[in-house]
C-alpha cells in the first residue's frame, strides 16, 4: 500500500513538535495506511529527508506526500514540493502524489467550534486569557456553568476573532476569510471576523478593536492553527494585552486545533483523495501564476527547498533563503528518454526530469516531455549549443558541468539509451573529470524498440539466438570502421542497423558478398513510436534501392534476419 509522508514546516515550540508527532502516531494507529512517517522541512526533528528515507528503506517507491498546512501558502505551494523534489533526486525513481492543504473543511470547522465552546464554557482554564481579577471571576463562573447551560445560549452575544497565520500570499489569506465565514454560517455566533498574527491585516489588536466598536462584550479569539507554536503564543500575548487595556470586555482565547481524531480523519481523507487522482489547488488566484496587485514579483518565481538543520545539504544556507541563487548541490543525470513517445521514458528518468532545473536535450529525445516541464526550467537545445559543430560535444560537456557547478540539477535528456551510440559515456566522463556528481538512467533503445513497435521480435525461440546492434554511420571499408562486416555476414541471427540510411545499400552488398542470403528479409522502420511511424520491407539484395525509392529517412533502423519473416501487423505493426 502506498506509504504516507506527513510534511510539517517545523516550529521552535517543543509542544508543537509533540503534537505533530502525536498526530502522526494517531494516523499510524488507525491502521488504514500501511506505512506512515512524518517530517519537517525546517527547524524541527525529524527532517523530511529522514521520514522519506525511512519509507524508501522499507521498500516504498511511490508515496503520498501530504502538506500538513491549513492554507495553500508558500509552504504548501512551493517549499514542500521543492523539498520533495530534493528527496526525489536523492532517491531516483521515487514518485509521489501531492495532497491538498487541509482547509477549508467541515471537520476543521467543527473542531474550531469545539475549541470555541470550550473557551466559552471556561472548562479548560488554559484556554482562557483574562485581563484582571474580575476576569478570573468570570472564568470561574464560566467553569461553574459548564455542562449546565448549552454553549448555544452564549453564542448569540459571542463574537469570534478567527486568527490565521497571515501570509504574503493573498490567496492563503482569503482562505482564512472564507473559513471565518463558514464558521459563522448557521452556528449562531454574533459574528466571526478574520484576522492575522503576522504579515497580513487586520492584526489581532486591529480585529479586536473592530469587534469592540461593533459592540462586542464577549470575544473568543480562535487561533486557526493546527498546533502550538510561536505564533499561537503571540496570539495569546496580544489578546491578553488587549484584554488588559479593556477590562470591560470578556476576552478569551481558544486552544489550537491540536492532535485530535478530526484531524486524523482529515489526513486520511486527503490521503485517499491524493491516491484517487485529480488534485487541484485553487490556481485561479495563485500569486505564483496570476499577477495580483502588489505581488508581481511572485509570478513564475522558482521554488527552492528550505534547509533543515539535520539535513546535510542545508548547513551553509540561512533559513528562509528563497533566493534564486544556487549553492553547490548541483548534479547531472544522463537520462535515456526512449525512442520518442512521451511514455516510453523510465519512471526514474521522468522523476529526475520533473526535478530538473536545466534540461539539455537532443533532437531525437522525446520532445513531448519538454511541454510538461515547469516554466522556470532552462531548456538547452544540444543541437544549438554554440561554438560550431566540431566543438559541439565539448560545448555540451561544458554546459553540463558549468550548470551543475552553479548548483543546478541538470538532466541530459537523450534519445533511446544513453550508452547505445549516444555518446552518453563521454558526458559522464567529463562530469567525473570535473568532480560533478553524475548518474546514468538507462533508456529503451530504438535498437530494440523500433523492431518491436513494428512487430518484429529481435529474437525468437528456434529462429534467432543472437542479435547484433551495429552503427552504420561509417560504410564498410571506411578506414575508421570498427565493424567486422564479414563476421556479421557469416552469423545467422538478427542484425539491427542504426544510422544506416545513407549506407544501407553498401552494407547489404557487403553482407551478401560474405555469405548472407540475398533473400534475407529486411525491414526499415522509420520514426518508431511516433505518429509517422512506417515500415518498409524488402529482400537484402533490394533494400538499398527500395529504401531510396521509398524515401526512407532518419531516424530509421534496419532490422534483418530470419525474425523479420515473423513480422506481425495489427496493433503493434
Ligand atoms: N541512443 C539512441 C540511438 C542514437 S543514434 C538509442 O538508443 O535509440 C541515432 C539513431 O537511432 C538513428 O539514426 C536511428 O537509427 C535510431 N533511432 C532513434 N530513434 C528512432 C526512432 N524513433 N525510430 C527509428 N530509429 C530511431
Amino acid at each position: 500500500m502506498t506509504g504516507l509522508v506527513i510534511v510539517g514546516h517545523g516550529t521552535r515550540s517543543a509542544a508543537g513538535v509533540e503534537q505533530f508527532a502525536a498526530l502522526v502516531e494517531r494516523v499510524r494507529r488507525r491502521g488504514d495506511i500501511g506505512d506512515v512517517e512524518g517530517g519537517f522541512i525546517e527547524l524541527s526533528r525529524p527532517p523530511l529527508t529522514d521520514a522519506v528515507g525511512a519509507l524508501v528503506a522499507r521498500g516504498h517507491r511511490a508515496l503520498v506526500a501530504l502538506p500538513l498546512v491549513l492554507t495553500g501558502a508558500g509552504h504548501g505551494k512551493g517549499d514542500i514540493p521543492a523539498a520533495m523534489a530534493r528527496e526525489q533526486q536523492r532517491h531516483p525513481g521515487l514518485s509521489y502524489r501531492y495532497g491538498r492543504p487541509l482547509g477549508p473543511h467541515p471537520l476543521l470547522h467543527e473542531a474550531l467550534e469545539q475549541r470555541i465552546d470550550a473557551a466559552l464554557s471556561g472548562a479548560d482554564r488554559a484556554d482562557t486569557v483574562l485581563s484582571g481579577a474580575d476576569r478570573i471571576d468570570a472564568a470561574l463562573s464560566g467553569a461553574d456553568r459548564a455542562g449546565t447551560e448549552p454553549a448555544g445560549a452564549d453564542r448569540a452575544d459571542t463574537w469570534v476573532a478567527l486568527i490565521g497565520r497571515g501570509s504574503t500570499d493573498p490567496d492563503a489569506n482569503a482562505e482564512v476569510a472564507k473559513v471565518a465565514r463558514l464558521l459563522w454560517e448557521g452556528r449562531g455566533y454574533a459574528g466571526v471576523e478574520p484576522g492575522f498574527i503576522s504579515l497580513a491585516q487586520p492584526s489581532v489588536p486591529a480585529v479586536l478593536e473592530r469587534l469592540r466598536r461593533l459592540g462586542a462584550r464577549r470575544i473568543v479569539v480562535a487561533p486557526y492553527f493546527l498546533f502550538a507554536g510561536v505564533l499561537p503564543d503571540r496570539i495569546v500575548a496580544q489578546s491578553a494585552e488587549f484584554a488588559a487595556a479593556h477590562p470591560d470586555l470578556d476576552v478569551r482565547v481558544a486552544e489550537v486545533i491540536g492532535d485530535c481524531d478530526a484531524l486524523a480523519d482529515l489526513v486520511l481523507e486527503r490521503y485517499a483523495e491524493a491516491l484517487g487522482g485529480d488534485i487541484r489547488m485553487n490556481c485561479d488566484t495563485c500569486a505564483y501564476r496570476v499577477l495580483m496587485p502588489g505581488f508581481a514579483d511572485k509570478v513564475g518565481r522558482p521554488q527552492r527547498p528550505h534547509d533543515h538543520p539535520d539535513d546535510p545539504v542545508g548547513h551553509h544556507h540561512h533559513h528562509h533563503d528563497h533566493g534564486h541563487d544556487h549553492h553547490g548541490h548541483g548534479s547531472v543525470a544522463v537520462v535515456g528518454g526512449g525512442p520518442g513517445p512521451d511514455d516510453l521514458i523510465t519512471v526514474r528518468g521522468k522523476a529526475l526530469l520533473d526535478a530538473a532545473d536545466v534540461v539539455v536535450v537532443d533532437r531525437l529525445a522525446p520532445q513531448g516531455l519538454l511541454a510538461g516541464l515547469r516554466p522556470d526550467v532552462l531548456v538547452v537545445d544540444a543541437a544549438k549549443v554554440p561554438r560550431g559543430p566540431s566543438m559541439a560535444q565539448e560545448a555540451i560537456n561544458e554546459a553540463l558541468v558549468s550548470h551543475a557547478r552553479a548548483g543546478r540539477r541538470v538532466v541530459r535528456l537523450k534519445g533511446g539509451d544513453p550508452y547505445v551510440f549516444g555518446r552518453g559515456h563521454e558526458e559522464v566522463q567529463a562530469c567525473v573529470a570535473a568532480g560533478v556528481p553524475v548518474t546514468v538512467v538507462p533508456g529503451v533503445s530504438s535498437a530494440l524498440a523500433a523492431p518491436a513497435l513494428a512487430g518484429v521480435p529481435v529474437t525468437h525461440r528456434g529462429v534467432a539466438h543472437d542479435v547484433t546492434v551495429v552503427s552504420g554511420h561509417l560504410p564498410p571499408g571506411h578506414p575508421d570502421s570498427l565493424v567486422d562486416w564479414a563476421a556479421l555476414a557469416r552469423a545467422r541471427g538478427t542484425v539491427v542497423l542504426l544510422m544506416a540510411v545513407d549506407t544501407i545499400a553498401k552494407i547489404a552488398t557487403v553482407l551478401i558478398e560474405h555469405g548472407r542470403a540475398p533473400e534475407t528479409p529486411v525491414l526499415a522502420v522509420q520514426d518508431a513510436g511516433l505518429p509517422d511511424q512506417r515500415s518498409v520491407p524488402a529482400r537484402l539484395d533490394e533494400i538499398g534501392a527500395v529504401a531510396a525509392r521509398e524515401g526512407v529517412g532518419p531516424p530509421a533502423v534496419f532490422v534483418l534476419g530470419p525474425v523479420v519473416a515473423l513480422t506481425t501487423t495489427g496493433p503493434t505493426g
